[in-house]
């Protein structure tokens, strides 16, 4: 009689078991994929979930954390997760229609600013010419005030690629004198002088690597005015550089005609066809910002005209601006006409650095961090242009 009760417990203990570890799962680590998921698995156990929503890049709904994560789950535990609930679009203020700051730089010269006569880090009145020092001290703020550099000519397609939150900066140089110097080592290498402006540069590609340093070159015939020229253009192709058009001998377009427009605009393209085969930019920094106008006679032989039999075409045009360009997802977009900011400083005052970026605080494009969708503000909506990205709005 006592075997037979044994035998009942044993059977009764073995039964309960059985139907215990039924119900009681060994948890299965679900961060990184749907809540869904974690939903369905827990559905037939009884377990309770408890949800936490957070602000994150990753897609709504996405499991971000879970506790626990591993083991044995005890009926009626609780599951704690913590859930994506996508970006923060309002508090991030993002808004891809904002304004584009496309700086303007000619020679860095390899001076302290202590070193000029005139004040502030410009080696000349207007600022055209920097020193070394000042250069240095714009990156700095530039990175520090979020921007980060995307390629003149990715701007020109539309193409943002900058992480969630900041804002995207061009640079550019005109005239190729005091751009680059350079010297060769005993193998036959182009060793660029760190004080100058590609050396700066390449310091910055350095010591911020999310900074994404790139620039583009206007040259005209005289290229970088060195005996390497050919070289340190293909040099900067190689190393994530762009070369640009900027005429062959400098010319103001309001003065010559326009079969002349047309040989400086084409032969300064053929030059660079000479040494980097359709590895140039088709864009074209207007000398001295002439004509000054689309409406001028010369201004369509800039975009479209032929030269030694050659047609050529230009698919962006700079000026010499004052102020930040509009976005290329607005319909004020003219890629044909693009406006640059003199990049000089004059104690925050005639559209310097400062001013322009304390404009610009409050008017910048900021990114959602996605190059395939345009993010903006629900009441800006109408104002953007056609385009065949994905249009996002809050
Ligand atoms: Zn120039």
């Amino acid at each position: 009689m006592v075997i037979f009760m044994k035998k009942w417990i044993a059977l009764f203990f073995f039964c309960w078991c059985m139907i215990g570890c039924m119900h009681v799962p060994t948890m299965i680590n679900f961060e990184g994929k749907d809540r869904k998921e974690l939903e369905n698995f827990v559905s037939d156990y009884h377990l309770e979930i408890e949800v936490e929503e957070v602000y994150s890049e990753k897609q709504v709904g996405t499991i971000l954390e879970q506790y626990p994560k591993s083991g044995k789950i005890r009926k009626n535990e609780k599951i704690k997760i913590v859930v994506s609930k996508g970006i923060d679009y309002e508090g991030l203020k993002i808004n891809e229609l904002g304004d584009i700051p496309i700086m303007m730089y000619h020679g860095i010269w390899d001076m302290q600013n202590n070193d000029t006569d005139d004040k502030n880090g410009n080696v000349d009145h207007y600022g055209y010419q920097r020193t070394s020092e000042a250069f240095r001290k714009d990156l700095e703020f530039f990175y520090k005030e979020g921007y980060r550099m995307i390629r003149l000519s990715d701007f020109v397609h539309g193409k943002i690629d900058v992480e969630l939150g900041k804002s995207p900066i061009i640079l550019t140089f005109d005239d190729g004198k005091h751009n680059i110097s350079v010297s060769k080592n005993e193998q036959g290498e182009l060793i660029v002088d760190s004080h100058s402006a590609v050396g700066i540069l390449e310091e910055f590609k350095k010591k911020y690597p999310d900074f994404k340093v790139t620039a583009t070159f206007f040259l005209n015939s005289s290229l970088f005015e060195s005996e390497y020229n050919e070289e340190i253009i293909k040099w900067l192709i190689e190393h994530g550089y762009d070369i640009g058009n900027h005429s062959a001998d400098h010319v103001d377009f309001t003065k010559v005609n326009s079969e002349e427009a047309s040989k400086q605009i084409g032969k300064m393209y053929s030059i660079l066809d000479a040494i980097i085969p359709q590895k140039y930019v088709p864009i074209v920094a207007l000398p001295f910002g002439s004509p000054y106008s689309k409406e001028h006679i010369n201004f369509s032989h800039i975009l479209n005209s032929s030269y030694n039999g050659k047609n050529y075409h230009t698919d962006a045009t700079l000026r010499v601006g004052w102020e930040a360009n509009p976005s290329p997802f607005s319909k004020d977009f003219d890629a044909t006409f693009l406006k640059r900011i003199r990049a000089y400083d004059n104690s925050g005052t005639d559209f310097d650095i400062e001013m322009n970026f304390k404009i610009l605080s409050k008017t910048k494009f900021i990114s959602d961090g996605n190059p395939d969708m345009i993010t903006v503000p629900e009441d800006l909506k109408s104002n953007v242009g056609e385009t065949t990205l994905k249009l996002n709005t809050y």
